[in-house]
C-alpha cells in the first residue's frame, strides 16, 4: 500500500523560488543564475528545491524554544532520498555543515539542536510518505509525523507501542533523540520499537540497517542525536490496540507515594499508560496527579474499582472518563490550538528533561518543585514517571545506573517573549542539571541546557570513548548535526 501525504511544506517565504545553481566557496554562498563568482561549482541536479530566500532561511533558524537562532546558507526540501545523498556529498566535499530539521511549525526542539549556522538544514518534512502499513511494522519515510501514521494504522487496530505526547513531531526527529511516553513503562523508547532504518551517512551512501545488518550504524543512528547519519526511511513495530481508551487521573499527596504507586503498576502491568504530572499553582505548590490509560473494546469496559484497587492516592480525587483511542492520543491538539490563539505557542520554551535513579527521585524532585515558583514554569506541566532501564536498548541514551530510571521534566513556557527572562530560565535549567548529575541522574537530550564539551563527555561517561569512535567512523568530517553542540569546531 503507498499512501502519500498531502502535505508538502516549502516555499515558506510565499514567493517563488529562484534557483540555485551553484555555489562559490569565496563567498560562502548560494548562487542563482543572476549571481557571478570566478570559483563557482555547480550543483547537482536535485528533484526538490534548494532556497536561500532570507525567510525560508530564518524559517530554519528558529525552533519552539525561540531561543538559539543560527542562520544557515540554505534549506533543502528534498522530494528523493537522493536529493539528501547528493547534498550531503556536495557538503561533505566543501565542508559545510548539514543540519536534519522537521520544518513543520519549526522544529520542535527548544536549543538549536536542529540548526546549521552556514551550513545546509534538510527539511525532513519533504520526505512524507508512508510506503506500507504491514501486520507488525510501518514503513514510513523519516519527514511522516506519529499523528499522520496513526490516522493510518488506528483503523487497522494498530498503534505504534509508544507515543510521544505531542504527536505532532517527525519518526526521523523523535528517533534520533528516544522518544519516551506513558508506554515506556511497558515498553521502552520509540528508539527501541524500530526495526529496520534507511540511512544517508555523511558519506551521502544509502544504507539499510537493522539489529541484524550493519548493526553498528543501526545502534548509533537511534537515539545518535543525527550525529552519526541521517534517518530518512524507518520500519516501525506496530501492536494490536483496542479502539477505546479509559482514562483514570487521582491526585497524591507526595512525589514518593505517587512514585511508588506507579512502579507497582509498572511492574504488573494493569494499564497501559502511566504518567504522572504535576500541576503548578497560584501559591507555587504543585497538585501532583498520576494519569493511567487502559485500552478496551466497545461493551467491555475495565471494571474502574479494579483498576484502582490498592492506590494510594487522596481518597475522592479519583477520576475516569472514556475516549476514542486516537482522541487520548492526540490529547494535546486542544491545547496546541488554543495557546496559538493566546500566542503563548509562540513564546520561549526553555523546557528540560531528566533521568533520575528511583532511589533518589522523590527527594530530588521535592526539593526541586519546592525551589521552583510557578512563574518559573507557566503552562507546564511536569513531569514524573518511571520505566525500566531494562527496556531501553538503545546505547546512546545513558540512563542512571540503576534498574528504574524517573523522567523528570520541567516543561517550561516563558511567560514573556523577553530573552532575558529565557536565559534566567535556561540558567536554572543548567543549575538542576548540576544536581541531577550528583544524584547520578542523567539529562534527556531535548531541550534547554547550555552544555560544554566536557559536559557531554560526563553525559555519555563509560560509553564516551564508543561514542567518539563512532563519530570517527561514521562522520570523521563532522559534518551532521552541528546544532547539538557535541563537537562544536
Ligand atoms: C509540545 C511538545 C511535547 C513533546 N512531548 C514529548 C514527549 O512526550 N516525549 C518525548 O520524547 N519528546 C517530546 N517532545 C520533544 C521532541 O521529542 C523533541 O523536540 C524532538 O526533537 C523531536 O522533534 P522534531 O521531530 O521536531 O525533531 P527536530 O527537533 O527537528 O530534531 C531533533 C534532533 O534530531 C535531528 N534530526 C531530526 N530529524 C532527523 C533525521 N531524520 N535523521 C537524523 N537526525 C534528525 C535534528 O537535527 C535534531 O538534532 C515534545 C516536544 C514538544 C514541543
Amino acid at each position: 500500500m503507498t499512501i502519500r501525504s498531502t502535505r508538502r511544506a516549502f516555499l515558506r517565504s510565499g514567493a517563488a523560488a529562484v534557483p540555485v545553481l551553484a555555489f562559490s566557496p569565496s563567498a560562502n554562498a548560494w548562487l542563482s543564475c543572476s549571481d557571478a563568482a570566478a570559483d563557482a561549482i555547480a550543483i547537482p541536479d536535485l528533484d526538490g528545491e534548494l532556497l536561500t530566500d532570507p525567510a525560508d532561511r530564518a524559517a530554519a533558524a528558529d525552533d519552539w524554544g525561540h531561543i538559539v537562532s543560527e542562520t544557515p546558507l540554505a534549506v533543502l526540501v528534498p522530494a528523493s532520498i537522493d536529493d539528501i545523498r547528493k547534498a550531503v556529498k556536495f557538503c561533505r566535499q566543501h565542508c559545510i555543515k548539514v543540519g536534519p530539521m522537521s520544518m513543520v511549525g519549526n522544529s520542535h526542539s527548544t536549543q538549536g539542536q536542529s540548526q546549521a549556522r552556514c551550513g545546509l538544514v534538510i527539511d525532513m518534512s519533504g520526505l512524507s510518505e508512508i510506503h506500507a502499513i504491514n501486520p507488525g511494522d510501518a514503513v514510513v519515510d523519516a519527514g511522516v509525523r506519529w499523528f499522520e501514521l496513526l490516522q493510518q494504522t488506528l483503523p487497522l487496530g494498530k498503534s505504534p507501542p509508544v507515543l510521544t505526547d505531542h504527536i505532532d513531531l517527525s519518526i526521523g526527529g523523535t528517533l534520533s533523540v528516544g522518544g519516551i511516553g506513558g508506554q515506556t513503562p511497558q515498553h521502552g523508547l520509540q528508539a527501541d520499537n524500530v526495526l529496520e532504518l534507511w540511512v544517508v551517512t555523511a558519506d551521502g551512501d544509502l544504507e539499510v540497517c537493522s539489529p541484524t545488518s550493519k548493526a553498528t550504524l543501526f545502534n548509533s543512528v537511534r537515539g545518535g542525536l543525527g550525529q552519526f547519519g541521517i534517518i530518512v526511511k524507518a520500519r516501525v513495530k506496530l501492536i494490536a490496540v483496542k479502539p477505546l481508551a479509559r482514562h483514570y487521573t487521582a491526585v497524591y499527596a507526595d512525589v514518593a507515594t505517587l512514585l511508588a504507586d506507579q512502579v507497582a503498576l509498572m511492574n504488573e502491568g494493569r494499564f497501559d499508560y502511566v504518567e504522572g504530572l504535576g500541576f503548578p499553582q497560584p501559591d507555587d505548590s504543585y497538585v501532583l496527579t498520576i494519569e493511567c490509560v487502559k485500552y478496551f473494546d466497545e461493551g467491555a469496559p475495565p471494571d474502574d474499582a479494579a483498576m484502582l484497587a490498592g492506590l494510594n492516592f487522596i481518597p475522592g480525587t479519583e477520576a475516569a472518563d472514556t475516549q476514542p483511542l486516537y482522541d487520548f492520543f492526540d490529547r494535546l491538539a486542544p491545547i496546541v490550538a488554543f495557546t496559538k490563539i493566546t500566542g503563548e505557542w509562540y513564546l520561549p520554551h526553555p523546557l528540560t528533561d531528566f533521568f533520575l535513579p528511583l532511589s533518589e527521585a522523590a527527594d530530588f524532585i521535592e526539593s526541586t518543585l519546592a525551589v521552583t515558583p510557578a512563574i518559573d514554569i507557566g503552562y507546564g506541566p511536569v513531569l514524573i514517571y518511571p520505566f525500566p532501564r531494562s527496556k531501553v536498548t538503545a546505547p546512546f541514551i545513558p540512563l542512571p545506573n540503576e534498574p528504574v530510571s524517573v523522567l523528570f521534566s520541567l516543561l517550561r513556557w516563558a511567560p514573556s517573549a523577553d530573552p532575558a527572562v529565557a536565559a534566567d530560565l535556561v540558567a536554572k535549567n543548567r543549575e538542576v542539571y548540576e544536581g541531577v548529575r550528583e544524584v547520578g541522574g542523567k539529562r534527556y537530550s531535548i531541550g534547554s541546557v547550555e552544555l560544554d564539551f566536557g559536559d557531554w563527555i560526563l553525559h555519555y561517561g563509560a560509553r564516551w570513548p564508543q561514542f567518539l569512535a563512532r563519530k570517527l567512523i561514521f562522520d570523521p568530517k563532522n559534518t551532521l548535526t552541528p546544532g547539538q553542540g557535541i563537537f562544536p569546531w
